[in-house]
């Protein structure tokens, strides 16, 4: 029925659930934004788990040193997730996907979300909402039922509120519904979902703007009850696991990793 978020009663298998197998062969995992940061993080976390990962950056120099730093079993293809003729030659070199991670994201922690014009509000929702739909749409006729898993990063922002950062905020709170959503619609597929949803992570470009001053992160501290930043590695951790066949009855669900922040409100 519209509006029934639940999948269709005869959509659900009356046996036994399609649980993932552990994989003989390594999974082909695809990450959105690996160029750096958290995605670069998360593409090495799978390659060293004996994964085969396909980096996929806007900054198509930044993605292949990514791959060349891992070697064999990683590929480099430059995508824009903005652009639906980039994402679907992206995934018709692929071929076969267990694994999404949408990761690209951005986000301008400079000007207030009320002062934005129409193009920079929609640039946000852009890449960081449409783009991770516009991923799943292409990888999910890719995957094999009771084999595939897509994460996607959502944020502390789109948990809680923090003014003036709307549309970041906007679009990682809508990340979550569309992993919920996909969940009710996949699940009878065998597919899974997750959000993992980071804190404050120190990546490069969070180290450079606390170097020149530009981010307090003595004031963002203070709202961690860990007091401090995260790493890199501790998202890539949490969102292997989600996506690992240990995880295999977590479903739709949101993970914080934050040092406790949302937890503290
Ligand atoms: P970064 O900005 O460091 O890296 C994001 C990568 O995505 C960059 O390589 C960027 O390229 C790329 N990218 C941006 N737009 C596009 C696009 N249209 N198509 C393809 N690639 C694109 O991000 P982080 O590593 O900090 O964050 C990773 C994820 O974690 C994001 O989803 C973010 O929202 C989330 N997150 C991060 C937090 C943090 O503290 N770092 C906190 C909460 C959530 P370019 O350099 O050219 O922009």
């Amino acid at each position: 029925q519209p509006g029934d978020a639940h999948p269709p009663a005869d959509a659900v298998p009356a046996a036994e659930i399609t649980r993932p197998a552990a994989p003989e062969s390594p999974r082909r995992v695809v990450i959105t934004g690996a160029g750096t940061g958290i995605g670069a993080a998360i593409a090495a976390r799978f390659h060293g788990g004996g994964d085969h990962v396909v980096l996929l950056d806007r900054d198509a120099e930044a993605v292949a040193a990514r791959a060349a730093e891992l070697g064999e079993g990683a590929q480099a293809i430059p995508c824009d997730v903005t652009r639906d003729e980039e994402i679907a030659d992206a995934f018709a070199r692929i071929g076969a996907v267990d694994v999404l991670v949408n990761n690209a994201a951005i986000a301008d922690p400079f000007t207030p979300g009320l002062e934005q014009d129409f193009a920079a509000l929609d640039r946000t929702l852009s890449v960081n909402l449409t783009g991770a739909f516009a991923c799943a749409q292409a990888a999910i006729p890719a995957m094999t039922a009771g084999r595939g898993v897509i994460v996607n990063l959502g944020s502390i922002a789109g948990l809680v509120p923090m003014a003036p950062r709307h549309p970041y905020g906007a679009s990682k709170a809508g990340i979550d519904i569309l992993t919920r959503c996909l969940a009710a619609e996949l699940g009878p597929m065998g597919l899974r979902t997750a959000t993992v949803a980071p804190g404050y992570i120190r990546t490069p470009g969070v180290a450079a703007l606390e170097a020149d001053g530009r981010v307090d992160t003595a004031q963002i501290r203070r709202r961690i009850p860990m007091g401090d930043l995260g790493r890199p590695e501790d998202i890539a951790e949490a969102v292997f696991f989600v996506a690992s066949p240990a995880a295999s009855y977590v479903n739709g669900t949101l993970l914080s990793v934050d040092g406790g922040w949302n937890a503290f409100g």
